[in-house]
C-alpha cells in the first residue's frame, strides 16, 4: 500500500498569510518516504500526524515560492538528522538551488552539502526512488523552471501537477496515472493566469483518453476556498465521472492494488 498524507491544501498568497488552510504540502510512503512541497507548517505539521521527518529520504519541491519551499531547509535539517549525517535526495527546481532574478535560493550551501544527492531535473528525467520512478513533468508557471512529476508504483502512477497554467501537455504527461494530485487554485469562471481552475480541471479530464480513478484537489486559493471547493469538487466529479476530493490536513489517501481510499487522521497535541 502507498499512503498520501496532506499536512496542508492552501495555496496562493492570501491563504498562506492567514492559514485558513495550512500550507505543509503532502508526504508520500511508499518503499521510501517523500515529502513533497514544504511550505509554511510543512515540520510542525508532519509531527502533528506523526510523520517524522528525520525519516524521509527524499524531498521534491516543485518551484520557488514560498507557499512551496517555505520549510524546506529545516526539512532538510531533519532528514540529515539535524544536518549531521549526510543523507536524502532533495529533487527541485532550478530555481529553489540557484534562486532566479527576484528570489534567492531556497537552501543554502550549509544545508545543500549534507544531502546524500541534489538532483536539478528537466521534464522527462527519470529519478528512482527505492521501487519508485518519478518521471519530471513540466509546467507552465510564472517561475518557469517549475516541475512536477508522475511517480511509478506497483500500484500504478501517481501523478502530481503543481501550479500551472492549463496546456494540452497536461494530458499526454498524466493519461492513464491512477491518482492525480492538482494545484486547482481557482473556482469556476475565475481563473488567473499561471494557475489551473475548476473548469482547467475538467477540460484536463474530459479529454484523458484514460482517466484516473481519483483527483485530489489541493492549493486552494482564497477565491476557490471561499466559493465552497468541495461543491467545485462535487461538479468536477458530475461531469467527468472521476471520483473528485479536496485535500485538507490530515487527510489520508491510501492507493493499494485494488482501490483508492480516504480517511481523516486527528492531530497530535504538540506540547
Ligand atoms: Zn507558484
Amino acid at each position: 500500500m502507498i499512503e498520501i498524507t496532506f499536512l496542508g491544501s492552501g495555496g496562493g498568497r492570501f491563504i498562506t498569510i492567514t492559514q485558513f488552510r495550512s500550507t505543509g504540502g503532502f508526504h508520500i510512503q511508499a518503499s521510501k518516504n517523500m515529502h513533497v512541497d514544504p511550505g509554511p507548517g510543512a515540520l510542525l505539521r508532519s509531527w502533528r500526524y506523526k510523520l517524522d521527518p528525520r525519516k524521509l529520504d527524499a524531498i521534491f519541491v516543485s518551484h520557488r515560492h514560498v507557499d512551496h519551499c517555505n520549510d524546506l531547509e529545516v526539512m532538510v535539517e531533519a532528514m540529515t538528522g539535524g544536518a549531521l549525517k549526510k543523507r536524502g535526495a532533495l529533487i527541485a527546481s532550478k530555481s529553489v538551488v540557484y534562486g532566479d532574478e527576484t528570489h534567492t535560493p531556497a537552501i543554502g550551501r550549509y544545508h545543500l552539502d549534507v544531502l546524500e544527492s541534489v538532483h536539478i531535473p528537466e521534464p522527462g528525467s527519470r529519478i528512482p526512488l527505492g521501487e519508485e520512478e518519478l518521471v519530471i513533468t513540466p509546467s507552465q508557471h510564472s517561475d518557469p523552471t517549475t516541475i512536477g512529476f508522475r511517480m511509478k508504483t506497483r500500484f500504478g502512477d501517481i501523478s502530481y501537477i503543481s501550479d500551472t497554467a492549463y496546456f494540452d501537455g497536461l494530458i499526454e504527461w498524466h493519461d492513464g496515472a491512477r491518482l492525480i494530485i492538482a494545484a486547482v487554485t481557482r473556482p469556476r469562471d475565475m481563473g488567473i493566469p499561471y494557475h489551473l481552475s475548476t473548469d482547467n480541471a475538467v477540460e484536463m479530464l474530459k479529454n484523458m483518453e484514460k482517466k484516473p480513478e481519483a483527483l485530489v484537489m489541493t492549493h486552494i486559493g482564497m477565491k476557490m476556498h471561499l466559493a465552497n471547493p468541495y461543491k467545485e469538487a462535487e461538479y468536477i466529479e458530475n461531469i467527468t465521472g472521476v471520483k473528485t476530493y479536496v485535500a485538507k490536513e490530515g487527510l489520508r489517501v491510501m492507493i493499494n492494488k485494488k482501490d483508492i481510499a480516504v480517511k481523516t487522521l486527528r492531530p497530535a497535541r504538540l506540547v
